[in-house]
């Protein structure tokens, strides 16, 4: 079986390198000319995606024709990212299955259609509105609220917080189009739920997670997450499970959450392997990236069942660092990026008596 994913970046490197020892080939799609290839070099074949046709109405089909062949005829097609051209993924459909399912990603794609499919599903996100003056929009929410662009945001970007009038003024001068202002949610934490579901409809869970992030940016997991009673846990799954079924989804999908008291609010849907989901690599009977291949491949899903406590540290615009600074409890997954500021370059999964444990761990690794 060979397996296409669109994207060059850590995502798709950690996907066939899960695939590889099943007896799954991979091929890789660079769709952004800017992105290096260098983390799925030597994984398989890779080849650019075609040019758009001049009038941006989509992609001449005898080049889609092309691009499939020299994939390697894949019997599908999976994504690592949501800002995916879905043109592309409408005209590869032709040739064999994408999973998740073009209208799986379009409605995850952007954040104010994102938003009405929590609606329609019953399940609680922050309030919003769509493309409104910021001072109309603050009359109702009040201060401070955020503004997110509704496409190409993610780990912060394009997003502005508004903290008074004056803020508010200059946002509207912008003359921003396809935003949401939505009201700033004062949370006890940041969880996130990874599951998946295959063709059959057979759906698993991982342990929830706690996740610290700093600017936008997700900087540590814990995993499983702390004093979550049984009720919310049982929550998010539902809300899940909401999901993955109305959108007859196929592969992982993760879901951040802000918890507030005993209450979960969802702030983003990834329809994809996640970040807040690498620690199950080293904490989990199949980690996350398997369990997607096995999703598209049509398997049965692996044990998704927590083998130790375990965290995350992701390694942004740092050096790879010293293997003798690795314990016997702690793994290394550098992505072979060029170092820059600000990019996320690897991370360091740790497995600990507790959650205590591996947050000394993580600080102390910080620190070096
Ligand atoms: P996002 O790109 O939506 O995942 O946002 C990145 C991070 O910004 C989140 O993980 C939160 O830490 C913070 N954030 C996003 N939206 C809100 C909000 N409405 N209220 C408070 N913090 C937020």
């Amino acid at each position: 079986m060979r397996i296409a994913i669109v994207g060059c970046g850590q995502l798709s490197r950690m996907l066939a390198l899960a695939g590889l020892p099943l007896g799954i080939q991979f091929s890789f799609i660079q769709d952004d000319i800017s992105q290096n290839r260098d983390c799925v070099e030597g994984l398989g074949i890779i080849q650019k995606s075609p040019m758009k046709l001049e009038d941006n109405s989509g992609y001449d089909a005898q080049a889609i024709a092309q691009l499939y062949q020299d994939l390697g005829a894949p019997d599908c097609i999976t994504v690592e990212k949501e800002q995916v051209d879905l043109a592309l993924l409408q005209a590869l459909a032709i040739f064999c299955p994408i999973y998740p399912s073009v209208e799986a990603i379009k409605g995850c794609q952007h954040r104010g259609q994102e938003k009405q499919l929590l609606a329609k599903l019953n399940i609680p996100t922050s309030p919003y509105f769509y493309n409104q003056s910021a001072l109309e929009a603050v009359k109702v929410l009040g201060y401070p609220v955020m503004v997110k662009s509704c496409t190409e945001g993610y780990d912060g970007k394009n997003q502005w917080l508004i903290k008074n009038q004056a803020d508010a003024e200059q946002f509207d001068q912008l003359g921003a189009d396809d935003y949401i202002i939505e009201a700033f949610v004062a949370f006890d934490k940041e969880i996130s739920l990874v599951s998946l579901r295959n063709k059959r409809g057979q759906i698993e869970h991982y342990s929830l997670t706690d996740n610290h992030h700093e600017q936008g940016i997700l900087r540590h997991s814990i995993a499983p997450a702390v004093n979550i009673s049984d009720a919310t846990q049982l929550q998010a799954q539902g809300y899940m499970e909401r999901l993955l079924t109305e959108l007859d989804y196929v592969g992982v999908m993760a879901m951040e959450c802000f918890v507030i008291g005993e209450e979960l609010m969802i702030n983003e849907l990834a329809p994809r392997v996640h970040n807040s989901g690498h620690w199950t690599q080293l904490g989990s009977i199949t980690c996350q990236f398997e369990n997607h291949i096995r999703a598209l491949a049509g398997l049965n899903l692996g044990n998704t069942k927590q083998i130790a406590v375990t965290g995350m540290l992701n390694l942004i615009g740092t050096e790879q660092p010293p293997f003798d600074a690795l314990t016997e409890n702690s793994k290394l997954y550098w992505y072979n990026k060029a170092v820059k500021a600000q990019r996320k370059l690897g991370h360091i999964n740790f497995i600990g008596e507790n959650q205590q444990a591996i947050r000394e761990k993580i600080a102390q690794f910080e620190s070096l």
